[in-house]
């Protein structure tokens, strides 16, 4: 960074309060390349040094070429903490490009929205991550945006749904919480035989949300996948301190999202980005490794368990798609990588299967050293939770139970904790129910 900006006369013969506000934050000091951590740029507003350069600004917002060379402006338009994440984002997602968002749900909707308009149709799976959901069914209807929900392990359904107004196919892989895969290359092949007769604007755009198996198990722009969303309060950030939202792909929707986000106004904060750009991404696939290891472990105790009805995880050879899972999902060494989620039931004993589900995660509230009952997931602790009543209450009954979502059903989010020690807590758990 060049510092010819010297102030007319020497700092010392302005006022006190004048350099309380001023101090000598222009010294030339501030250099980018010689930190050996990225420093937390926090500045709403940047100094142009000429009007012309404020033109050029604004001209360039937006534009690939600013992704270079940007001249910052003001923070809710672009700021350096949160670019240097966004370039990093882009690379653990081998995309062109990434924009982050105040939260997941501020990505998600940036995703959605900036590519349709009043008309036009979504055809998604029909279990979503509850406030996609709720987007989807209460709000975008408000601006004749309808979606048609269907069953996506079945690609050939978008075929059937799609209307010619359908501008984004939408969907999570692995599905939250059931684990059900969805095939992503089947799902681009169905879309481009709909798209061979459509003219660049109306072309079909494939969504998908990569939450729950990070870019480490899966990088969904390598099956063709147009958009990738992510919530970076999950694995991303990591560790539960922060929360974080981005889109990432190619350098062709880069304008567009920057626009959409400077007038609908979710930027993530600098001092958000920090963390997730200095702690979580970092350290994303050394944790997942270890909470991967963790949640095979605790998948090949529960399919021993008499009380347990059914474990679905991807890692799991039983798994139901187990060679979609080894297709889709491998790591940056070339591994399998199955994720740290994993969801299973009770039987019924002494009444339902639901019954047993919850008296087993209240056990686990209030017994439990290494497993805690929280929403949320990917992060350092493991997390326990009933979707069916709790994150998935939105989505609709007959809906979840298609997908293999029962009430009582248990998430469980692996988190870094000696595996021994969390299958101990689960065996003095199921002792109960
Ligand atoms: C948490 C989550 C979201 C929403 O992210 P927020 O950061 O909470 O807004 C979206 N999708 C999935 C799969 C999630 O787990």
């Amino acid at each position: 960074m060049s510092n010819e900006h010297e102030p007319r006369k020497p700092r010392e013969q302005y006022r006190l309060r004048t350099r309380l506000i001023h101090g000598s934050f222009a010294t030339g000091r501030w250099d980018y390349d010689h930190h050996v951590v990225p420093p937390q740029s926090s500045s709403t507003t940047f100094r142009l040094k000429s009007v012309h350069r404020g033109v050029q600004g604004f001209v360039e917002f937006g534009s690939p070429q600013a992704q270079r060379a940007p001249i910052y402006i003001y923070d809710r338009l672009d700021e350096p903490s949160r670019s240097m994440l966004e370039e990093n984002l882009a690379a653990a997602e081998g995309g062109e490009m990434g924009v982050t968002f105040s939260t997941g749900m501020a990505a998600i909707s940036a995703a959605i929205c900036a590519l349709v308009s009043s008309g036009h149709q979504i055809v998604a799976h029909r279990v979503l991550y509850g406030s996609t959901h709720s987007l989807l069914t209460n709000w975008l209807p408000r601006f004749g945006v309808r979606t048609e929900f269907c069953d996506l392990t079945n690609p050939e359904c978008i075929a059937g749904a799609a209307t010619r107004d359908c501008r984004v196919v939408y969907f999570e892989t692995p599905v939250n919480p059931t684990m059900e895969l969805i095939d992503m290359a089947a799902v681009r092949k169905v879309v481009d035989q709909l798209n061979a007769d459509r003219p660049e604007p109306e072309q079909i755009r494939i969504v998908v949300d990569n939450t729950f198996a990070t870019p480490y198990c899966q990088r969904p722009l390598e099956f063709g996948v147009d958009l990738v969303v992510h919530s970076l309060t999950k694995d991303i950030g990591g560790f539960g301190t922060d929360m974080g939202g981005a889109v990432i792909g190619s350098n062709r929707f880069y304008n567009l999202l920057m626009l959409y986000r400077k007038d609908f106004g979710g930027v993530l904060s600098p001092k958000n980005a920090w963390p997730i750009l200095v702690y979580g991404l970092p350290t994303l696939a050394t944790r997942m490794v270890n909470q991967q290891k963790g949640a095979m472990m605790v998948a090949n105790f529960l399919l021993k368990q008499p009380k347990v009805a059914r474990v679905v995880y991807p890692g799991l050879p039983n798994f139901p798609q187990a060679e979609l899972a080894r297709r889709q999902m491998v790591g940056y060494d070339g591994k399998f990588a199955p994720g740290s989620l994993l969801y299973f039931e009770l039987k019924s004993c002494n009444g339902s299967g639901a019954m047993a589900g919850e008296r087993f995660v209240d056990f686990v509230a209030e017994h439990a050293y290494t497993i805690t009952l929280a929403v949320s997931l990917g992060q350092i602790k493991t997390l326990i939770e009933n979707p069916f009543s709790m994150t998935h209450a939105t989505v609709p009954e007959e809906d979840k139970i298609k997908s293999g979502l029962q009430p009582g059903g248990i998430r469980l989010s692996l988190g870094l904790e000696d595996w021994q020690d969390i299958i101990a807590d689960l065996e003095a758990a199921l002792a109960v129910v």
